[in-house]
């Protein structure tokens, strides 16, 4: 298939003209073994570019030098106005820069890089001066103390002091590999900390022109380290008796895996893993808003989103005509590859990706589902995957349950007298939900009903920095963004003076 894509630009062609490296104390250096892995264009299959490839010797020297930088380094030290201004600066960087960056994820990762653009980078700048923002304003409390057991007469002056974790491990996912970054190293370092970042394998290259930006903005050496790698150097850090925090995305089963990795320091942990979120569609939703709405909900990210609303639950009454809307909606979406700026769907990010989307269409398909559109692979090269609504799907069926990570829905009925919650609440997970419908009271009755970190009324994947996200159920532990992110990153001390 002919396409017009964009040239890339001259620093993206710069970037990926060499081997990367990790970024260890303030210097980008080769892993200890000399090793390295390659980093393809899901596109096209091709190799990009090779890159460090971090193990455990190199997770050992990059915890080495986060400890002393939070230890003894200037960061230990500094003052949170000072954080606060080379927060703000990483962003503006990241701003200027935006273009680039979006060039590069969608070379990476497969995603448009007009998406990666406005969406993903700016929001990642955006991220850096929200916590930039909070850097000043980290507070403990006075708090009046009875002490009933001391002398009377006696008297205290109690107070808490909110301080940084340490050490923090971040291990992050391919889906939004810059934004990600951005939402983990904020928060951690607007509170003090020093951080190890462990980019996805299939997505390295953001993270590691992120890395450039930490330099130039003037961190100090051995605040920001970031180890490229595959899961082994994700154990270790996990693992680390180093180590005093560590953050995770991805998978609820590597979750589980971090989990028992922790056990030996119990470090903390938090977790932002799967979903199989529902979206909710009432008879008296607006159905010009609810069909692009419902659209975005499970094909943004062409699917590879933990929030993705792929359990798309419909009124009966309106049942055959929304989803063959949605179908409709879904089969006019421009397939290509993400440097084509007319692309709005593209491909997944690997082999291994695209393996286990069609291998969940096959078998959602021999089951009984019907594929309203979509259904197969498009084209004969690259990742690439048609948007598919299945219907005729039972509650039971894989593709119902569990999570796909591609552009596939499952859609089911539910009648006003059943109700909706039962099935919507019918997963291991809880991650995300949406809700459509003109009844404002009816919106936020089922609100409350669903078990979900987070829910959107009449709009889908309605995200801001200053709101908590995180999971219920086997979604996660902790809530990311908004201040909430910050107790993941700071411990209270309680102070007890006697006058
Ligand atoms: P996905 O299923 O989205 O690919 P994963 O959960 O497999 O997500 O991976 C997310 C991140 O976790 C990646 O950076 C990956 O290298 C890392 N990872 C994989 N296995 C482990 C592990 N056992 N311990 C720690 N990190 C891991």
């Amino acid at each position: 298939t002919a396409v017009a894509e964009t040239p890339l630009l001259a620093p993206v062609r710069e970037f990926v003209s060499g081997t990367k490296q990790l970024l260890i104390d303030g210097k980008f250096v080769p892993a200890a073994s000399g090793r390295t892995f390659a980093t393809h264009d899901p596109a096209t299959g091709a190799r990009i570019t090779d890159v460090a490839w971090g193990e455990a010797a190199d997770v050992d020297r990059a915890v080495t030098a986060a400890r002393r930088a939070f230890e003894a380094g200037p960061w230990a030290t500094m003052r949170p106005n000072e954080r606060e201004r080379l927060l703000w600066r990483v962003g503006d960087l990241l701003t200027e820069r935006a273009e680039l960056f979006g060039q590069l994820e969608s070379l990476d990762n497969g995603k448009s890089a007009t998406v990666a653009q406005v969406v993903d980078t700016a929001w990642a700048a955006d991220v850096f001066r929200y916590y930039a923002g909070w850097a000043t304003k980290i507070e403990g409390s006075t708090i009046n103390v009875s002490m009933p057991f001391a002398p009377p007469g006696s008297e205290f002056h109690a107070y808490t002091l909110r301080e940084p974790v340490g050490v923090c491990a971040q291990i992050i996912p391919w889906n939004f590999p810059l934004l990600m970054a951005a939402w983990k190293l904020a928060p951690a370092l607007a509170a003090g900390n020093t951080v190890i970042l462990k980019p996805a394998e299939q997505t390295p290259l953001t993270a590691l022109l992120l890395g450039e930006l930490f330099c130039e903005a003037g961190f100090p050496p051995g605040v920001v380290n970031i180890v490229t790698g595959f899961g082994d150097a994700g154990a270790a850090l996990a693992a680390h008796d180093g180590v005093d925090k560590v953050a995770f995305t991805g998978s609820t089963e590597v979750g589980k895996k971090i989990v028992d990795a922790a056990k030996g320091n119990l470090k903390k942990v938090s977790l932002e893993l799967g979903g199989k979120s529902p979206n909710v569609v009432f008879a008296d939703a607006d159905f010009e808003t609810a069909v692009p709405g419902s659209l975005n909900a499970w094909l943004f990210n062409h699917g590879q989103c933990c929030v993705a609303g792929t359990r798309l639950y419909v009124e009966d009454r309106i049942f055959d005509d929304f989803t063959q809307a949605v179908a409709d909606a879904a089969s006019q979406v421009k397939i290509g590859p993400g440097l084509d700026p007319a692309t709005q769907l593209g491909p997944l990010v690997s082999q291994e990706q695209f393996d286990r989307v069609t291998g969940y269409l096959a078998q959602g398909l021999a089951d009984g589902a019907r594929a309203l559109t979509g259904g197969k692979r498009w084209g004969d090269e690259g990742y690439f995957v048609e948007p598919t609504v299945l219907v005729d799907v039972q509650p039971q069926f894989s593709v119902v349950r569990e999570e796909i990570f591609g552009p596939v829905v499952a859609a089911l009925p539910f009648t006003a007298e059943e109700g909706f919650s039962a099935a919507a609440n019918d997963s291991v997970y809880g991650l995300a939900a949406g809700i459509w419908t003109r009844d404002i009271s009816k919106a936020h009755r089922a609100a409350k009903q669903l078990k979900a970190g987070s829910v959107w009324i009449n709009q889908y994947n309605g995200f801001d920095t200053a709101l908590p996200f995180g999971g219920y159920k086997q979604s996660g532990w902790g809530r990311e963004l908004g201040a909430a992110a910050l107790d993941l990153y700071t411990q209270t001390k309680a102070v007890n003076v006697a006058l």
